[in-house]
C-alpha cells in the first residue's frame, strides 16, 4: 500500500501548496470555525494546521489514512452530490506516504495522537482533549527525491502556498485563517462571514475600495461577489477566483466571461480582479474529473457564463453614470 499510496500522493500531492490545501479542507468538512495554517521553509521543514472543528474519534484515527477510507461518501449516489471539500479519501495516506505526520485530535473527549513516517504507522498514544484537530507534515518528500528536485525556489513554492490559502480563505469568509511563514503573519481574517474583510486582508484596504457587488439569481443558479472597477487591474487573470458551492474552481469559459463583462473597458493584456460565488445544485456540478477537484465540469456553463458577464455589464453600466 506505501508504493500505491506513493503514486497517487503524485496526483494529489505534487507540492507544499497541494499538502496545505487538503489538510484546510479537511478542516473546512470539519466544521471548524478557526484554521490556523503555519509553515516552515516553504513547507518543506513543517506544514502545520490547526482546527477546532468535529474531530476524530480515536478508534477511526487509523482508518482515515487508509486509501480510500472516507467518512464523507457512504453510497455511490452521493458522488453525483458531493456537498464536502473531500471525498476521494487520499490525501491522508497520500501525504503520510511522502512525509512524517503527526495528528493530533479530539472530539471533545479525550484525545489521540497518532505518527506515520514515510506511510508506516508508527505510534498512537492518548493526547490533550481541546476539541479539534492539528496535522503537523515534516520532512516532505524526503523519500521522493526526484519530487523533491522538480520544486521550485522556496519563495515560489512560498507564493503558490499563499495563494492557496488566499483562495480558500476567500472561499469561506465563514472561517477565520491565519496564515504564518517563518514566524511571520501573513494573512488574518476575521471568519465573520465578510467576504470584503476577506478581501482587504488580502489585497489591501486600498484595493478594495475600488471594488464592486454584484449579485444575479435564477431559480436553479445564483451568483454574488465583488468585481473591481475597470480602473483596476492586474497583468494576469490569476485575480479572477471563481467559487462554486464553496469550493475553489479552475474554469476558462466562466473566467472569460468575467472579462467579457468589461467589453471594452479593459485595456489589452490587463484583467479584473474578481471574486464570483456560484451557488448551483450540486447535481449539475461533477467534480470527480481531477484528482485535486479543481477542475469541475458544469451542466448550465453557457447559462451561467451570460449570467455572470451580464452582471458585471450591468454593474458597471451604473456605475458610468
Ligand atoms: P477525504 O477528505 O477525501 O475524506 P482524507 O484522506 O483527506 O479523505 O481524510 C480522511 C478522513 O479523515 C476524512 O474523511 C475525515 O473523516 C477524517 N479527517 C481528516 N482530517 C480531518 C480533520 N481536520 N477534522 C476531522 N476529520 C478529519
Ligand atoms: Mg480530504
Amino acid at each position: 500500500p506505501i508504493l500505491a499510496n506513493q503514486i497517487s500522493a503524485g496526483e494529489v500531492v505534487e507540492r507544499p501548496a497541494s499538502v496545505v490545501k487538503e489538510l484546510v479542507e479537511n478542516a473546512i468538512d470539519a466544521h471548524s470555525t478557526q484554521v490556523d495554517v503555519t509553515v516552515e521553509n516553504a513547507g518543506l521543514k513543517l506544514i502545520k494546521v490547526v482546527d477546532d472543528g468535529d474531530g476524530i474519534d480515536a478508534d477511526q484515527v487509523q482508518t482515515a489514512f487508509l486509501r480510500h477510507a472516507t467518512s464523507k461518501i457512504t453510497e455511490q449516489r452521493d458522488l453525483f452530490r458531493v456537498r464536502t471539500l473531500g471525498f476521494r479519501g487520499e490525501a491522508l495516506p497520500s501525504i503520510s506516504s511522502v512525509a512524517d505526520v503527526v495528528l493530533k485530535t479530539s472530539t471533545g473527549a479525550m484525545g489521540t495522537e497518532v505518527t506515520y513516517k514515510g506511510g508506516k504507522f508508527v505510534s498512537q498514544s492518548a493526547s490533550e482533549s481541546r476539541k479539534g484537530t492539528t496535522v503537523e507534515v515534516r520532512s516532505l518528500f524526503y523519500n521522493t527525491p526526484a519530487r523533491l528536485k522538480y520544486l521550485s525556489s522556496p519563495n515560489t513554492e512560498l507564493a503558490k502556498i499563499s495563494d492557496i490559502v488566499n483562495r480558500l480563505a476567500l472561499s469561506h469568509p465563514e472561517v477565520a485563517f491565519s496564515f504564518t511563514s517563518n514566524g511571520r503573519e501573513l494573512l488574518r481574517t476575521s471568519g465573520r462571514g465578510d467576504l470584503l474583510q476577506v478581501l482587504g486582508a488580502i489585497y489591501g484596504v486600498k484595493t478594495v475600495s475600488k471594488m464592486v457587488p454584484i449579485q444575479s439569481e435564477e431559480p436553479d443558479l445564483a451568483i454574488n461577489g465583488f468585481v473591481s472597477l475597470p480602473e483596476l487591474t492586474r497583468a494576469s487573470r490569476n485575480y479572477i477566483s471563481l467559487i462554486l458551492n464553496g469550493r475553489f474552481v479552475r474554469n476558462y469559459p466562466l473566467t472569460r466571461a468575467v472579462i467579457d463583462g468589461y467589453g471594452s473597458k479593459l485595456m489589452i493584456g490587463r484583467f479584473p480582479i474578481a471574486v464570483i460565488n456560484i451557488k448551483l445544485d450540486p447535481a449539475l456540478v461533477d467534480v470527480n474529473v481531477h484528482p485535486t477537484k479543481q477542475e469541475v465540469r458544469i451542466s448550465e456553463e453557457p447559462k451561467l457564463g451570460h449570467m455572470i458577464s451580464n452582471a458585471i455589464r450591468q454593474m458597471l453600466a451604473t456605475k458610468q453614470l
